[in-house]
């Protein structure tokens, strides 16, 4: 019985036969295969054998260097079904061999360049990919490739490098990405507790994107752990200039540094900023907050907020100014509102907070490289209003 995923690879080494055949028939060359050969390749097929397959295709590779090609995408094939050891085999013999063309010679470095980088050998993988960008070939792709092995060894200035010199080879800007490596770097430093680090690195990331909102973000955070509260409004407020989507992770932070500072109209001014800008229900919130820290039931600023911009956040605020008020506990009402507002509190706990524009994966939490396609600066906050 075949092994159904070895009954694809039949597909190609079905060509080569084809191709064998035809050239013995066709051919009076001292180079045609022998019946042997011949016998010997259509037992291994048959056997389900690819190791004996590999070195019958060697075999007919060794007759006739046109042959090659077919040889590397076996290559390619072992890889992509997760078999790495055989694909390098392949791939090795061939960088090895003699006589082949050139450019033949440097497909096979990126073959196995790309084998080091599945089986996880990474130096091997970049010296490779290095030596033929250096030489000209496979440029775009082979810098791609170093770019991404250092993103996920979390190498940021090694990868910062290879941004640059695709940015050079290929003429598109990586700046938005550069920036994201110098926030990776900030962010090393603010967990080694180095703040002036931090803020160096995070500067140098708006160095390269002034519209880089995790940049701004950052600086917020960093000036506000740093008791610099009228710097932290600042940069929170640029946060939010840039990506209004970012109302949730900047409304309670800048309720904040406001606080502090004791600038209530700078407050204010960003809520109605807040409101212009923004879908978001969070400024009904935040001004309904305002009301009854004034003493001012904000039932009715509720209501209609419930009206015009329906979230569940504002309606489980609505149901807790509800529950409270003389008419509705005589009614007995106000407990079956607080059920209805703890299940809310609940559904909110458990939805999706972020989603990439990308790929519309829908976390928790924030991630600035989306980990599902792996893009960066996708992911924003999801929008919280009720669609009827
Ligand atoms: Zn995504």
């Amino acid at each position: 019985m075949l092994d159904p995923l070895f009954l694809w690879l039949l597909l190609p080494l079905g060509f080569v036969l084809g191709w064998a055949l035809r050239r013995n028939m066709a051919s009076q060359s001292t180079h045609s295969l022998s019946t042997e050969q011949l016998g010997g390749l259509l037992s291994q097929l048959e056997s389900d054998d690819p190791d004996r397959a590999i070195a019958a295709l060697t075999a007919v590779a060794e007759l006739d260097p046109s042959t090659v090609e077919l040889h590397m995408t076996l290559g390619r094939m072992f890889r992509k079904r997760g078999e790495v050891d055989r694909a390098l085999r392949v791939h090795e013999a061939l960088v090895a061999r003699q006589g082949i063309a050139p450019s033949l010679h440097d497909q096979a470095r990126y073959e196995l360049a790309q084998d080091y980088m599945t089986a996880g050998v990474m130096d091997r993988a970049e010296q490779l990919f290095a030596a033929l960008a250096d030489q000209g070939k496979y440029v775009t792709v082979s810098l791609e490739a170093i770019r991404t092995m250092h993103e996920q060894a979390r190498d940021w200035k090694p990868a910062i490098d290879a941004a640059r010199r695709l940015e050079a080879a290929q003429g598109e800007s990586q700046r938005a990405a550069i920036a994201q490596y110098f926030c990776e770097l900030a962010d090393e430093a603010r967990r080694e507790k180095k703040l002036s680090e931090a803020i160096r690195q995070a500067r140098r990331a708006l160095d390269e994107d002034p519209g880089c909102v995790r940049a701004h973000l950052m600086l917020g955070e960093l000036n506000e752990a740093d008791g610099e509260f009228a710097a932290a409004a600042k940069a929170y407020l640029r946060a939010f200039e840039q990506d209004p989507r970012f109302l949730p992770d900047v409304i309670e932070p800048l309720r904040r540094c406001f606080e502090k500072t004791g600038d209530r109209e700078a407050y204010l001014q960003f809520l109605a900023d807040a409101r212009e800008m923004s879908s978001s229900s969070l400024p009904i919130l935040a001004e309904a907050r305002l009301l009854a820290e004034g003493g001012i039931d904000p039932f009715e600023h509720l209501a209609q907020g419930l009206e015009a911009r329906p979230s569940r956040a504002v309606l489980a605020d609505f149901l807790e100014v509800l529950e409270r008020q003389p008419n509705v506990i005589a009614s007995g009402l106000d407990k079956p509102a607080a059920r209805l507002r703890e299940a809310l509190v609940r559904l909110m706990e458990t939805a999706p907070r972020y989603q990439c524009s990308h790929c519309g994966f829908s976390p928790r939490q924030l991630f600035w490289q989306c980990p599902s396609c792996k893009h960066w600066g996708t992911t924003a906050p999801a929008d919280d209003i009720m669609k009827v």
